[in-house]
């Protein structure tokens, strides 16, 4: 609606589809979570198994603008509409998520990271629909982050982190998945930075070499709610709080 009114799309037809039967199944399996197309942000939030299920997931979509949106906010509309600053395109991407999608030439799934090209921009084509989004199986035994800063609650994040990874027998970090939003175009892994913490304990020295690799990685521009260069100190900042809370959570201070 913000975007009809404010003329960015000015469509001939509009079509209803939220009466498609079957697009609103949450569906979870040994193979992941499964999140149709017409899944509302307030389904996520209360559904009784998915925040154990993918709990990353669950504490990202909280962050999600204000209740009234979040009762009429979709998955596919989010992931669709690709705002650089929204949250599930962020967790998408940092889990490797697949976007499953329907138009006259078929069926196809998309990773996620080949989803995103750009602000509000998507690989979709003009005749496909989203019909879901799959994030493969949560291992309980991760440790997980979503750190985000926004200027007031609900509105988009300016930057946000989300991050998890494993520990081997050893205490080290293993299979580190970071990525961001806010920070450019569409939502990123910051690769640099799961570099630096793959098989490094995760403590207060790391947390600070995260920060710095985190605000040197990212490129981020001006707009009129803040400069670049905040941009960049505030990821730096969300990365070290997204590894102080994760390793934390390791060792059991975390609630
Ligand atoms: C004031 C405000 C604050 C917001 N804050 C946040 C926030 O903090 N974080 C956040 O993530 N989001 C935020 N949003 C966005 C919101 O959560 C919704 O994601 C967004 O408005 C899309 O809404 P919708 O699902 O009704 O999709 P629509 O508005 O119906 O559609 C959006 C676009 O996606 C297309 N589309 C919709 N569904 C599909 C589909 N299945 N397949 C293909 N194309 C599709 C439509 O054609 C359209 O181009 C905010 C929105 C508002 C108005």
């Amino acid at each position: 609606m913000p975007m009809l009114a404010f003329r960015v799309a000015t469509p001939k037809l509009l079509v209803d589809i939220g009466r498609i039967p079957g697009l609103n199944r949450i569906e979870i399996d040994a193979t992941g979570v499964r999140l149709g197309a017409l899944v509302r942000w307030c389904d996520v939030e209360r559904h009784p198994a998915l925040a154990k299920a993918h709990p990353l997931l669950v504490a990202a979509i909280r962050h999600v603008a204000h209740y009234q949106i979040r009762n009429r906010g979709t998955i596919g509309g989010s992931l669709a509409h690709a705002d650089p600053a929204a949250e599930l395109p962020g967790i998408a991407v940092t889990c490797d998520a697949e976007i499953t999608a329907i138009g006259r030439k078929g069926r196809r799934t998309i990773a996620a990271t080949d989803f995103f090209t750009g602000t509000l921009t998507t690989t979709l084509d003009y005749d496909e629909l989203i019909l879901e989004v799959r994030l493969p199986a949560w291992r309980v035994s991760r440790y997980w982050a979503f750190e985000e800063f926004a200027r007031r609650r609900g509105d988009f994040a300016l930057a946000g982190v989300a991050l998890f990874y494993d520990l081997d027998p050893t205490g080290r970090i293993c299979e580190p998945h970071v990525g961001a939003i806010g920070v450019a175009d569409r939502p990123i892994r910051l690769a640099e930075v799961e570099r630096l913490i793959a098989g490094r304990v995760p403590d207060e020295r790391l947390a600070h070499e995260v920060a710095a690799c985190a605000a040197e990685t990212v490129d981020p521009q001006d707009d009129i709610h803040a400069p670049a260069a905040y941009r960049r100190a505030l990821l730096g900042v969300l990365t070290r709080r997204a590894l102080v809370s994760a390793a934390d959570w390791s060792r059991g201070v975390q609630a």
